[in-house]
Parts: structure tokens; sequence; C-alpha cells
């Protein structure tokens, strides 16, 4: 079959490798439709890994936010049938009774966790730009009547949903959320779905802003053109009740934490790769703001499949282009352009 294997850094191809097999009874083989083109799946392109903890060590099937059409169950497998369309949750925990993480139902601490598409593991777990990918039951989840290119939103909603439920109560809070890209987009809307009253969203560039604006954020600010604005919203101790932090740039970081009123929670979504660093945390320590840690998600993938089934959410504002999976390195470099916000590619 073909997929988009990583080699190493700059070298992605679309070529022939072994089908997957079900293996175990509770598996489920699925043919990929749709699949996005996350922000990992360009470091792993760009650099070879993520930061310096996790390296390509091998051939990589990249890509981790898909959905597809279920070709073959394993025998213990009874909701889930030949011919349904399933969206995959990328995180498979082990379920071991000796995980402690398990055990208690923090899932996405598995210590024996494998990730579809992630350099994290060795073997690496392969992920979604493939025509077929093998899952276990678990990750599967059953969806109708959706669009591909909406179904293959879910994995990014997913971390979406968990920021907001970073944040705790949001009825009826100011929520600011730092990057127009497509999680703060995702995250603004998620933000208005769940009760948030008022969402102003900040970037350094116009048009995703103006995505931002169709995702259903009430107010946007650039910071860079506007800063006098950034200046109003962090005087007198801040101006937001909450914030969702989705860059993962340390300035917009300060900066976020200067705008979130005291004793308010800062939801930290974007990852802080080899960049800048957060170091002023002086508006974090005198306002006695709580700083939460988003790290992917696990019970949110239900809810977030029920939003985009349902039509709550809207993501297809987002989606910029989508090219066929023998265009990968194409979408791959259309992806990294600034000009774009979520690429997809596709199999036929
Ligand atoms: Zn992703
Ligand atoms: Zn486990």
């Amino acid at each position: 079959m073909k997929a988009c294997v990583l080699y190493k850094k700059g070298d992605l191809r679309y070529t022939d490798i072994d089908e997957p097999q079900i293996k175990d009874p509770n598996e489920v083989k699925v043919k990929i439709q749709n699949a996005g083109i996350c922000g990992s799946d360009q470091h792993y392109y760009l650099e070879g890994g993520i930061g310096s903890a996790i390296v390509v060590r091998e051939p990589l099937v990249i890509g981790h936010e898909g959905c597809g059409i279920v070709t073959e169950v394993g025998e213990g497998v009874t909701d889930i049938k030949v011919g349904d369309m399933v969206i995959l949750r990328p995180a498979r925990p082990c379920f071991r009774d000796d995980c402690f993480y398990c055990q208690h139902h923090m899932y996405s601490y598995c210590e024996n966790m494998r990730h579809l598409g992630s350099a994290a593991t060795l073997p690496h777990t392969q992920g979604l730009f493939a025509e077929y990918v093998v899952a276990h039951k678990a990750q599967c989840r059953v969806v109708k009547n959706m669009a591909p290119e909406v179904a293959a939103f879910a994995e990014p909603l997913g971390i979406a949903y968990n920021g907001v439920h970073s944040l705790g109560e949001i009825i009826g809070k100011n929520v600011l959320v730092m990057g127009a890209g497509p999680i703060g987009c995702l995250c603004a809307a998620s933000a208005k779905v769940l009760g948030a009253d008022r969402v102003t969203v900040v970037d350094i560039r116009d048009e995703p802003l103006q995505i931002a604006l169709k995702m259903g954020a009430d107010e946007v600010c650039n910071s860079k053109t506007n800063p006098e604005q950034i200046e109003k919203w962090s005087a007198n101790k801040g101006h937001f009740d909450c914030t969702i932090e989705a860059t993962g740039n340390g300035f917009a970081c300060e900066s976020a934490m200067r705008m979130t009123m005291p004793t308010g929670t800062v939801s930290q979504v974007g990852m802080f790769g080899t960049g800048h660093q957060p170091k002023d945390l002086g508006a974090f320590a005198t306002k006695g703001l709580k700083w939460n840690a988003v790290f992917r998600f696990y019970e949110e993938f239900g809810p977030c499949v029920n939003a985009l089934e349902k039509g709550f959410i809207d993501p297809l504002p987002l989606l910029s282009a989508k090219f066929k999976a023998c265009d990968v390195v194409k979408a791959m470099e259309a992806a990294i352009s600034p000009d774009t916000c979520k690429v997809q590619i596709y199999f036929d």
C-alpha cells in the first residue's frame, strides 16, 4: 500500500510499505480518507523530531488527525462494522492492570502510550498518512453523515476542548486566546460553545485574525500593529478572566499573563519548542495566577466529535487547501507557509 513516510529531516516520500494486519481481536482496520497536517508533523519534517527529546530514528508514517472507512474488524469488535466511517483518536493507552495511570483513568499519562504518527516510542508508532491503518477499537469513533474534511478536525478540536476544560468554570467569562492558528481558532470556537460570554483573539497577523472572527471570536487584536490595545488590557492588573495561550511563544505567554486578571487561569496549550521560553513570570507570581499545562486529550474526544457531528462547531473556515496523498511534499510545504491555516491530504 502507499504511505507518506518520513525517513529523516526534509526527506518525506510517498512510497510503498507493507499493509498493516489485524493482530489483536480488538483491532479495526481503516481505509483512510482525509488527514490533517499538524504542527508536530511540520516539526518532524523540518527538524527530524520534536525538540531534543523526540527524534525520528526509523522510517515514520506521520499524521494523527484523520478519519476513514472500516474495512475489517477483529473478533472482539461488536459495535463497529465494516463500512462504518470512523474518526481516529490518536492515543492508544495500554489499559493494563499494572499501569497505574490507566487504572486511574489518567490515560493521557499512560506509561506505555502509543500515539499515532509519533517517534516517541521505538519502534515508532506509525501514523495515518497511509492507505490503511490498524487501530484499537477504543481509538475508533463511528460517525454518520460527516464530510471527511470536517471529521479530520476532531483531533485538533480535542486539544482545544482540553484547553477550555483546563480553565475550569467558564460560564459567562471574558476569555482571551493568544494565537489565531488552527488550534487558537478552535479554542476560540470551543470557548464560545462551552459557555464563555466573550472571546478575544490576539495574533501578530491580520489574515488568521479574520478566520478567528469567522470561527466565533467577538473581537480580535493585532498586537504588532496595535500594541496600545495590549497595553490597555494589561493595565490595572489585567482585563480578561482567563486565557488560553495557543502560540507556544514565550513573549506571547508573558503578555497573556499581564492581560489576565488576578487569580485567573492561563491554560497553556501551545508547546514551547526550542524558541523563546517565558522568563518574566512577575505577573504570574504577583497576581496569584494559575498556569495549567495542557497535554493531548482523552475524554474530550467524544464531546468534540459530537460538536462536529451536530454542527455546533464548523471547522471549515480553517481549511486552506487539500492535496492528494501523492502530493504530500507539496502539502507539507503549503502547511509550513505562513499564508495557510490547516492543510489536509486525502486518499481516493
Ligand atoms: Zn495534531
Ligand atoms: Zn497504560
